[in-house]
Formats: C-alpha cells, structure tokens, sequence
C-alpha cells in the first residue's frame, strides 16, 4: 500500500516538473529579455552604439556594427546580435517565421546596413562567436549565399569546429 502511493507521488511529481518544463520552454526569455527595441514602423535596420544592445543567443554585449545583424519582427520588435550565426541559430531556436521577418547585416565593405537574405559571407572571417561568417555586399570568391550560410550555420559546419577551422586556414 505505502509502496503503491510512493509510485503515485512519483507519477504525478514527473507530470508536474514535464508541465513546468514545457512552460518554460514556450515562454523564451531572449524574446523579452534582449528585445531592442518595440517600435520600428518601417522595418528598417536601427542604428545604436557600440554596447548598447544584447546578443539574445550568446548574452554578449554587440561590441561592433562590422558582424552585427538585425531581426525584425511584423510587430516591429527588434533584437540586435554581435554575430550573424547567433541570428541564425537564435531564429530557428524562437521558432521564428523567416517569412515574415526581415534580417539585416551590416557589410564590412560598404560599410552599412543590407537585407542578410542578398548579402555574401565569407566563410573564414574573424567574428565574435568565431563562426567565421562575415557579410559583404559584393561577392569574392569562395563568398556563400544567405541561406547556404544559414544551413552550415545550423549544421555545424563553421570555424567553431575545430576540424572545419583546420581545413579553412590550415592551421
Ligand atoms: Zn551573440
């Protein structure tokens, strides 16, 4: 009988914590914690400082504009980032509809804000995260595509790996 009802408190016990779990999970703090800004009618990149805005994917402060990136939202919150890979990652991770957002980078060649999705990326820069994707306006050679970048991104296969960092630089 006391075995019985200690199996019936475990149960429920689980069935508790698995409830506040996926409450959690729903409820992402990033989206309200590292939210930039909620008013942005145009849906345009924003300026700010260096330190002004959070990373919501890494909790670092965006040191610099040269691998920032931006995601806007149709309500217009906006959330900065240090890193394009953090975007990507942080993306997928809300659950966001990458239709109905807009993403932007800020090019190291001409030096301003771009839609990420017709940017080039390098595959082998010095970046925050060290993931290694610098945005460019104008393509070079071994330049990726947007959404080739947002794959390898997800898959792992940047400078963060060491193997793919040794083949890249040969070091
Ligand atoms: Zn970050």
């Amino acid at each position: 009988m006391h075995l019985k009802a200690l199996y019936l408190k475990k149960i429920l016990l689980s069935i508790f914590f698995a409830l506040i779990f996926n409450a959690c999970e729903s409820k992402d703090p990033s989206l309200i914690e590292y939210l930039f800004s909620t008013s942005n009618p145009k849906m345009t990149a924003l300026e700010f400082n260096a330190s002004q805005a959070t990373c919501p994917k890494c909790r670092m402060s965006v040191e610099d504009k040269l691998n920032a990136a931006q995601v806007v939202f149709a309500d217009e919150k906006s959330y900065v980032f240090d890193d394009v890979g953090c975007m990507v990652l942080w993306v997928k991770q809300v659950g966001a509809n990458i239709k109905s957002i807009k993403t932007f980078v800020y090019t190291k060649d001409t030096h301003r804000w771009l839609d990420a999705n017709v940017a080039y990326y390098s595959i082998k820069d010095k970046t925050p995260m060290g993931y290694g994707f610098g945005a460019y306006e104008k393509s070079q050679k071994e330049f990726i595509d947007f959404e080739t970048m947002r794959i390898k991104m997800l898959r792992g296969e940047n400078m963060s790996d060491p193997k793919i960092r040794k083949m890249l630089l040969g070091q």
